[in-house]
């Protein structure tokens, strides 16, 4: 047997064993920041090492350093989900080391990334003419997203003479107060000004308040500036809320806005039947995206981007010196025209992998169960006198605090902000927070897709006893 093979079985037992045994680990590992540096050297070896030593300190010091995204009672923000067939994908992916820029440096892998964005627009049942391309994640979509609003807003001129062209420093982006913060800097990497995004009030659900976007929109108009961008949110980073995407769709066509929805984590929820209504109105985007490196079961990283006009992203991106040139050209797409890099990763293989493997059913049964494990967990908490819900929960996220009778606003945000502290200390579940209406909320997402009924029950026993023991 090769030395190569035996490493690779070394490193296949790894993994199974990490997969087999995740539970006995701590979600979070019990580090201090520079502990972990302090135990490497401090340069490269001047000789190569054995491949023995390496794995060895890979899983005595690397790997108890981490936190472990993949772990059954990790609840925290939103899942990076991985899942059997994406890791095999990953491996060959990483075999093959192809650098996917154009289609004849890559053209399997052009291919694929059509074929499967395609079978993703048909199960999304998005509109036939939007056009898929994969990017690293929803931050560089959004960018995108935002840059090609801005060129059809100011007819091309933004991207030939910058900050000086016609319109350039009138520009307007609208997004809701609870939208994603890489909005935020794709807005100040455009170059169009933090101070020229709008943020829309919301309203008692946390979704966006159409009749304050209209007269925002409204407004600006008065004013001569130039509303150039809307960006509507499907599932918000800290409750899910959905924004009346129908409503804002209509009145973006209306009066010729771009629109771009943001439905990052949320968006795979869309691909079950009774939940696709969270997309109506996507047919009057300009761009959409959703993560399937969130809840789809692909490694991280993969963010779906799907544009109406796949002319105005290339004429937004593409950018073509001698030296890329190829005598395909005229008939192929070259995907390094559909983004800011230039370099791309073989992405589509380990989504290929995952549709392939657990079949569009598969897929839904899974999103299913992390929506009931969500609404049980809900309900014991609805049940329990002294915690309350903050949010309503449409998909697998829970929004909700601890709230002793007698307490007043302030004396629970510092309690529940302890209560995070020191569940997440315990290393055996790890919840994040985000702040609704100003008070400290606590969110248990249960998407990852190992979670069981008893994973989720567990948490609620500690967060109850460790609730009583403020
Ligand atoms: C997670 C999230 C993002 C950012 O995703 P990345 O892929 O990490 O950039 C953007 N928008 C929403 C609504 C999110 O939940």
């Amino acid at each position: 047997m090769s030395e190569f093979r035996r490493q690779l079985d070394r490193v296949a037992d790894w993994i199974v064993r990490y997969r087999e045994t995740i539970r006995e680990r701590r979600v979070l590992p019990d580090v201090t920041p520079g502990q972990i540096r302090a135990k490497l050297p401090k340069t490269a070896p001047a000789r190569g090492e054995p491949f023995e030593e390496i794995l060895n300190d890979f899983d005595r010091v690397i790997a108890p350093g981490m936190t472990h995204w993949n772990h059954p009672r990790f609840f925290a923000y939103f899942t990076a989900n991985n899942s059997e067939p994406s890791i095999l994908a990953e491996a060959l992916t990483a075999a093959i080391g192809a650098q996917c820029m154009s289609w004849q440096t890559s053209p399997a892998a052009t291919e694929l990334e059509q074929v499967v964005m395609e079978w993703l627009r048909s199960m999304l049942e998005l509109p036939e003419k939007f056009a898929g391309v994969i990017q690293d994640t929803a931050s560089t979509a959004t960018l995108v997203a935002i840059l090609m609003a801005r060129e059809r807003a100011t007819n091309f001129r933004f991207k030939e003479e910058g900050v000086g062209a016609e319109g350039a420093d009138r520009l307007r982006v609208y997004a809701s107060e609870e939208a994603h913060s890489s909005i935020d800097k794709g807005v100040l990497l455009s170059g169009i000004g933090r101070k020229n995004l709008v943020k829309i009030p919301v309203d008692s659900q946390f979704a966006l308040r159409q009749d304050a976007l209209v007269e925002a929109v409204s407004a600006d108009r008065k004013k001569g500036l130039i509303p150039a961008c809307v960006i509507a949110t499907v599932g918000t980073t800290g409750s899910t809320a959905v924004d009346p995407l129908p409503e804002i769709g209509k009145f973006c066509r209306d009066e010729n806005i771009f629109l771009h929805v943001d439905a990052a984590f949320a968006g795979s929820a869309a691909l079950l039947p009774e939940l696709r209504h969270i997309l109506n109105g996507v047919e009057f985007a300009d761009a959409f995206l959703f993560n399937p490196h969130k809840w789809l079961y692909t490694n991280f990283d993969c963010t779906a981007f799907f544009v109406k006009d796949p002319d105005l992203l290339v004429k937004t991106c593409g950018i073509t010196p001698e030296y890329l040139k190829t005598q395909y050209d005229p008939e192929v797409v070259n995907f390094r025209d559909w983004g800011l890099q230039l370099g791309r990763r073989f992405r589509a293989l380990k989504l290929w992998f995952v549709l392939r493997s657990m079949g569009q059913e598969g897929i839904r049964a899974r999103i299913r169960e992390a929506i009931r494990l969500g609404g049980l967990f809900r309900k014991w908490v609805e049940d329990q006198g002294d915690f309350e819900i903050l949010a309503p929960s449409p998909f697998s996220l829970v929004c909700f605090r601890y709230a002793p009778k007698g307490t007043d606003e302030m004396r629970r945000n510092m309690l529940n902000e302890k209560l995070l502290g020191d569940l997440n200390r315990t290393g055996k579940i790890y919840l994040s927070h985000t702040k609704l209406n100003g008070r400290f909320t606590l969110r248990l997402n249960a998407s990852q897709e190992r979670t069981t009924e008893e994973d989720v029950r567990r948490a609620w026993d500690l967060i109850r006893t460790t609730a009583r023991r403020l």
